[in-house]
């Protein structure tokens, strides 16, 4: 039997394409700024992660040239040989100092890191417990680890507590948890997650993509709400909030050491190119010497959720620039990212799949350098096409 028979089950995609409501994998022609354009199509970019709008910042830029200059294009190799340089050791230290943690680890990207960190952790004897809603890389990181996996509904402390409480004494227990969820824009209940790993002993992992930058003065989720002590690993990305590509994990100097020496995504894959690595640095040092940027990228999350509320969408549980609308019906979602795409306003059209199970939705995120008129835009936009809908 030929293999590729398993193509044409998937014919989805090519049916929305024929329809003209395909959404993804558009060639956006331009910078990623709080405008971009697709074939000479103005857009108001409202579906970045680019939160603190530093990826077209002259800083980081020069930064990344600079790299480029003095160490290449490439670092050709694993950082376990060949592919380590000090940079990437200073951005290190440098995360670590900010997150509050001993050490950090630099990974390629934020998908190798969870799943280097999780499957390099958890082994045969161990118990892994997830959230529902966690991003891919953290199940998939489960999925490649040998231990047991066990989920519990979306932030749902009664069933990780009956979930902890039988897990055999002799096993080792990991948490597993995103911060902020990226479709949702609502937070992990640290408080409480952190008091159930304490009573049954498990150690937790918090990934904070969507966190750092954003929450808690920029060191993320668990600052925000005051648990960061009680976190044992937090992971998180530069290809958000810190304007580049790669991943870092930060942890005890025992655990990263461990992780250093046992992960395979960061042994058998390239370390993170000098340019992009350059870029995060300089990407967090602007967070660390700027915090109005990041106070003013939370302001405007506050204002577009009211704002849209106000005109009647459903907005969830959000409480970060990640503001979702909820629609009951997919194909109105389609029509509705349409009919913003029309009008130039860009926003991501999230299949159900991804928000587990539930509706379609549009998710629109925010930047601290949007302007106050691009905000009103995006609100004059919403109220037009939400109405010609009848989602509103
Ligand atoms: N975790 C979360 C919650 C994410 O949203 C993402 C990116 N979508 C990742 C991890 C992976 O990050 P990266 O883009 O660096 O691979």
């Amino acid at each position: 039997m030929d293999l590729y028979r398993n193509l044409s089950k998937f014919r989805l995609a090519r049916l929305a394409m024929a329809s003209g409501h395909y959404p993804y994998f558009i060639a956006f022609d331009g910078s990623e700024g709080t405008e971009t354009t697709y074939k000479d199509h103005r857009l108001i970019m409202a579906g970045s992660n680019n939160y603190l709008g530093l990826s077209s910042d002259p800083r980081v830029k020069e930064s990344a040239h600079q790299a480029i200059e003095r160490y290449g294009t490439s670092c050709t190799g694993s950082r376990f040989v060949n592919g380590n340089l000090a940079l990437h050791e200073q951005l290190e230290h440098e995360i670590a100092d900010f997150i509050g943690k001993e050490a950090a680890l630099v990974f390629s990207t934020g998908y190798q890191v969870n799943i280097g960190v999780i499957s390099s952790l958890v082994g045969m004897d161990d118990v892994v417990v997830v959230d529902r809603h966690d991003h891919a890389s953290l199940l998939d990181g489960c999925d490649m680890s040998r231990g047991t996996i066990r989920r519990f509904r979306h932030n749902c402390m009664d069933q990780l507590e009956r979930i902890l409480s039988q897990c055999p004494d002799d096993a080792g227990r990991l948490v597993v948890v995103d911060g902020v969820y990226s479709m949702g824009g609502d937070l992990a209940d640290l408080p409480s997650i952190v008091a159930l790993c304490n009573r049954y002993e498990a150690r937790l992992l918090v990934d904070d993509a969507h966190g750092i930058g954003v929450m808690g003065a920029g060191r993320g989720t668990a600052a925000y709400l005051g648990v960061e002590d009680s976190v044992d690993l937090i992971t998180g990305t530069f290809s958000k909030s810190l304007a580049s590509l790669g991943g870092f994990v930060a942890g005890t100097e025992e655990a990263i050491h461990y992780i250093k020496h046992f992960a395979k995504s960061l042994i058998f894959s390239a370390g993170i190119p000098p340019a992009n690595a350059a870029a995060a640095l300089t990407a967090l040092r602007i967070v660390r010497q700027e915090p109005d940027r990041v106070e003013r990228v939370r302001e405007i999350g506050r204002h577009m959720k009211l704002e849209l509320q106000a005109l009647g969408f459903d907005t969830g549980e959000t409480e970060t620039p990640i503001i979702p609308i909820y629609i009951e019906d997919t194909d109105v979602t389609q029509k509705m990212w349409r009919g913003l795409f029309d009008a130039g306003v860009y926003v991501n059209f999230v299949m159900p799949l991804a928000i587990q199970g539930n509706h379609a939705c549009l998710r629109t995120s925010y930047m601290a350098t949007h302007s106050d008129r691009q905000l009103e835009k995006i609100l004059e936009t919403f109220e037009t096409v939400g109405r010609a809908n009848g989602v509103i």
